[in-house]
C-alpha cells in the first residue's frame, strides 16, 4: 500500500531531508518515487482545497511555495495510519516523543511533513504529484 509524504520547505531548507527519510526508512516505509517541486500558488491551492475555509489557509499556502519541498510516495502495510503514527501530532508541541514532527518540526505550520490522512486521501495525493509509470519500481 502507498501513502503520499512531503517534506516540507522548513525541513528541506534546514537540511534536514536525510534525517527524515533515514526515519521512514527505518519504520519500515520504501520510496517508490521521489521528486524535489517548488509548488506554485495554484498547486497547493488545489492541494489544500479542503482547508480552503480555515483562517490557516492563506499563510500556509504561502509557506508552501516557499521553496522546495520533497514529494515521497512510501510503501509499506498499513501506510497511511502508520505515517500518520511516525509523523506525530499537527502541532509539535502535542507530538509525542520520537515522532518526526517532535523531533524536526518548528512550527504547527512550520512542521516539516505531511502525509495523507487517509487511503481514498493517499490515493488522490500519490496521483497528484506521481505518474503511473514513476510508480512501478524496479
Ligand atoms: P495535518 O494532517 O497534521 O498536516 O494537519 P491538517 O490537515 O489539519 O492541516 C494541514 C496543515 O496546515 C498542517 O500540517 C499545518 O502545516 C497547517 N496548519 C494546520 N492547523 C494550523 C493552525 O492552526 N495554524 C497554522 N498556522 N497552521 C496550521
Amino acid at each position: 500500500m502507498l501513502t503520499l509524504a512531503i517534506i516540507k520547505p522548513d525541513a528541506v531548507k534546514n537540511r534536514l531531508t536525510g534525517k527524515i527519510l533515514a526515519h521512514l526508512e527505518a519504520d519500515g516505509f520504501v520510496v517508490r518515487a521521489a521528486r524535489l517541486v517548488k509548488l506554485t500558488v495554484a498547486e497547493a491551492e488545489s492541494f489544500y482545497e479542503v482547508h480552503r475555509a480555515r483562517p490557516f489557509f492563506r499563510p500556509l499556502v504561502t509557506f508552501m511555495t516557499s521553496g522546495p519541498a520533497l514529494a515521497l510516495a512510501l510503501e509499506r502495510d498499513d501506510a497511511v495510519m502508520r505515517l500518520r503514527d511516525v509523523i506525530g501530532a499537527t502541532d509539535p508541541a502535542e507530538a509525542k516523543p520520537g515522532t518526526v514532527r517532535k523531533l524536526y518540526a518548528e512550527s504547527k505550520e512550520r512542521n516539516a511533513i505531511h502525509a495523507s490522512d487517509s487511503p481514498e486521501n493517499a490515493a488522490r495525493e500519490v496521483g497528484f504529484f506521481f505518474a503511473e509509470r514513476e510508480l512501478r519500481g524496479l
